[in-house]
């Protein structure tokens, strides 16, 4: 049950994947979390980690190998209380209109055989079906010029875009009906940094502007710096911190995201920065206990057995090591 003020209400959630040559892999475990309306999260953490496997499952994209073991999802950003995952089926009414998901390649989204104009009515026609042709046009023109995107892109189709033009359409499209919730997944990798710089901004205005709520996964902690107004880090299937950002970059707790901050280059400093060393768990046959620990520079005895907790240390800081409590 969501309460006042929460867009969504992840409890006790665990998924993974399920397949007859190997172990069920859990790449999601015991992840709890709220999304509040009108905030930019982050997602950070290694590759394999689980954010994109989160985030599928955040949005019912739950279909196999995928599957959900526990725990729930309640939306309320339309108004009423949904289970996104005991009900996929009104979950798939809620997309676009409520709920929207960039995953990582644009072109996944993307018709490559049909204009972009054309896929902008599609979406039109099966969301707004009372409006004319002429006031879905104008609508999606109107649209796009406050996104302050040119209508010409309308005419072309996709491989005739650059790769972040295309990305700043497919933003536009999740965005049309000012949904409450975004889930984007890596939406500026590949990108070079001038256009990565347009897509935050674009974000951010969109925020602010309507109000949605836009929850970005990256590996890369430096757009999460940018943009975000809170940050969750993950490892190995769990989430480990969360915290504004402010706080995380200034003071992270946990031994893992001190390191990932510590990883990123500053402004000036020419030297070289070390890395996290080690390798991320294999979730199919994760460390016993912490499962950072393997790669922990302040592992203590108890970290060998005992998972630690995400408790919460100050108001809407969230840290899971045992060194916190
Ligand atoms: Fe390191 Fe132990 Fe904290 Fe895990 S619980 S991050 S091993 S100190």
């Amino acid at each position: 049950m969501c309460a006042p003020k929460v867009l969504l209400d992840v409890a006790g959630l665990q998924a993974g994947y399920a397949s007859r040559q190997m172990p069920f892999v859990r790449a999601v475990d015991n992840i709890s979390f709220r999304l509040y309306p009108q905030e930019i999260v982050g997602l950070a953490g290694e590759s394999g980690c689980g954010k994109s496997s989160l985030l599928k499952t955040l949005y019912g994209l739950v279909e196999h190998p995928l599957r959900v073991e526990a725990g729930s999802i309640v939306f309320c950003g339309n108004g009423h209380q949904h289970s996104i995952i005991q009900d996929l089926r009104a979950t798939q009414k809620l997309r676009w209109r409520y709920l929207s998901y960039i995953p990582q390649a644009s072109m996944s989204v993307l018709n490559p055989v049909v204009r972009i104009e054309k896929q902008f009515q599609e979406l039109m026609e099966i969301h707004e079906p009372g409006l004319s042709a002429t006031g879905s046009q104008d609508k999606v023109t109107e649209y796009l010029d406050q996104l302050g995107l040119s209508s010409t892109v309308l005419r072309s189709f996709p491989h005739q875009l650059s790769g972040g033009m295309r990305q700043r359409v497919v933003i536009a499209m999740a965005t049309l009906f000012s949904p409450a919730l975004v889930l984007a997944d890596e939406p500026t990798t590949g990108l070079d940094v001038v256009v990565q710089r347009g897509i935050l901004q674009m974000v951010r205005d969109m925020c602010e502007q309507y109000g949605t709520t836009f929850m970005i996964v990256s590996h890369d902690v430096g757009i999460h710096y940018q943009i975000t107004d809170r940050l969750m880090i993950m490892y190995g299937g769990y989430l480990v911190e969360i915290g504004t950002t402010r706080e995380l970059f200034e003071k992270p707790c946990h031994p893992y995201t001190q390191l990932l901050i510590a990883s990123l280059p500053r402004l000036g400093d020419t030297g070289k920065r070390s890395g996290i060393g080690g390798s991320p768990p294999d979730l199919s046959r994760p460390p016993q206990g912490c499962r950072f620990h393997p790669r922990c520079p302040q592992i203590m005895e108890v970290c060998r057995s005992e998972i630690p907790e995400l408790l919460e240390i100050t108001p809407g800081h969230y840290v899971g090591c045992h060194l916190s409590i």
